[in-house]
């Protein structure tokens, strides 16, 4: 039997040993922060990386330019269990997700593991996964992952994301946009207004019913509805015959959020009808909200809590009001996933901002990538090495 306390010390050893590198990794992303779908440098490096330290390395996963999958085999077959990273930027922010902290605390964890696969049966897998952030041709690559059925010989798969508390196993969203496209006809605001039809009041009509829905939405589903007006008009004197409308719509019940996605598409309709314009309605899911595994999340969980840091228990935080979604809601419909929150900054500390990018390379935003890294290898290690607890994420899965 092999010692798993003692592998786990070992691990927190190894991610001890990589401190300096992994701040030399957060950093580069940090100082070259590239868009989704075009991090090359960034997956050049990850990769690298982990060839460097015998991972074997499948670039361009599944024909996504940026996508990548680092393998480190253990003395036998068995399960393959994957930590993810994400290093796609932000527009004007940077790395203000902090998805350079995501990386290296992954790159952190797999060749922290790696150090005890001498010992254990299995894989455990780095995967890069571009374009959380929805930008370009790999736009949300853990769903284009799931459908090229990439996920399906996986075990489970874990992450961490930057924040300003630590927690284990928080929900997510699921996600569906919505585009209304208003067509009417242009005339003459004084002369003729009489001949036009305003594609702007009935885009305007739809955007005021549609923020109308909030008040009836369920409590308990968490219905978050967000929405631009893109086009309106070209001149104030001609009557717009074109406007578009964008919304965002979220929940964490997917089939009330269904539900929701066709009460927006109304708004739609009643607005066209009542002004005579003609609307187009396109509806796309973008993300699944995400499907909790509490035996998985007791693990990653206990191997933060055992690192001595400031963490409410998951039974606390676990049913608690989900406030983001990702491609990683997408994962947890085909393989038992956790994620959690690392402690960069204080409570307060805006996302998706320069003072998130920037925490990310203080000593308590470098701190937290390192407890990170820790938790997660030690997690990886711990489900290969005590294959009870991973038969116990499995049955849940199956079961719900
Ligand atoms: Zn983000
Ligand atoms: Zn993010």
């Amino acid at each position: 039997m092999v010692d798993v306390d003692k592998l786990k010390a070992t691990v927190r050893e190894a991610v001890e040993e990589q401190r300096g590198r992994l701040h030399e990794i957060s950093r580069y992303l940090y100082e070259n922060p590239e868009l989704g779908s075009e991090e090359f440098k960034s997956a050049e490096l990850l990769t690298y990386e982990l060839e460097s330290h015998g991972f074997q390395v499948e670039r361009q996963l599944h024909g996504i330019p940026t996508a990548f999958c680092a393998t480190y085999k253990g003395k036998a077959q068995g399960p393959r269990i994957a930590v993810i990273a994400e290093y796609d930027a932000l527009p004007g922010v940077g790395h203000g997700c902090g998805h350079n902290l995501i990386s290296a605390a992954a790159v952190g964890a797999g060749v922290a593991a790696s150090s005890v696969m001498e010992q254990l049966d299995g894989e455990v897998l780095v995967v890069g996964t571009p374009a959380e952030e929805g930008i370009g041709p790999s736009a949300g690559s853990k769903v284009i992952l799931a459908k090229k059925g990439f996920w399906d010989d996986v075990d489970a798969a874990m992450m961490c994301h930057p924040s300003s508390i630590y927690s284990v196993g928080t929900r997510l969203l699921g996600i569906w946009r919505i585009s209304m496209e208003f067509e009417g006809q242009t005339a003459h605001t004084a002369v003729d207004p009489h001949n036009g039809v305003n594609a702007l009041n009935a885009a305007t009509l739809a955007y005021i019913g549609t923020h109308m829905l909030r008040q009836e939405a369920r409590r308990d589903a968490n219905v978050v509805i967000s929405g631009i007006i893109t086009e309106g008009g070209l001149a104030s004197n001609i009557i717009p015959d074109r406007a578009v409308c964008n919304f965002g719509v979220r929940s964490s019940d997917e089939a009330y959020l269904e539900e929701m996605v066709e009460k927006v598409a109304r708004c739609a309709e009643g607005a066209a009808l009542a002004t005579g314009a003609r609307v187009k309605v396109k509806k796309r899911r973008v993300y699944s909200s995400k499907k909790q595994n509490p035996p998985l999340i007791d693990v990653l969980w206990g191997n933060y809590a055992s690192q001595g840091l400031e963490i409410e228990h998951w039974k606390e935080t676990y049913t608690g009001m989900p406030l983001a979604s990702s491609d990683f809601g997408d994962v947890s419909h085909v393989i038992p996933v956790v994620s959690s929150n690392i402690k960069v900054g204080e409570p307060g500390l805006p996302g998706h901002s320069v003072q998130m990018a920037d925490a990310t390379m203080t000593e308590q935003g470098q701190e937290a990538m390192t407890v990170g890294a820790k938790a997660l290898g030690m997690t990886l290690v711990e489900l290969l090495a005590a294959p009870e607890k991973l038969k116990a994420v499995k049955e849940y899965f199956d079961a719900n």
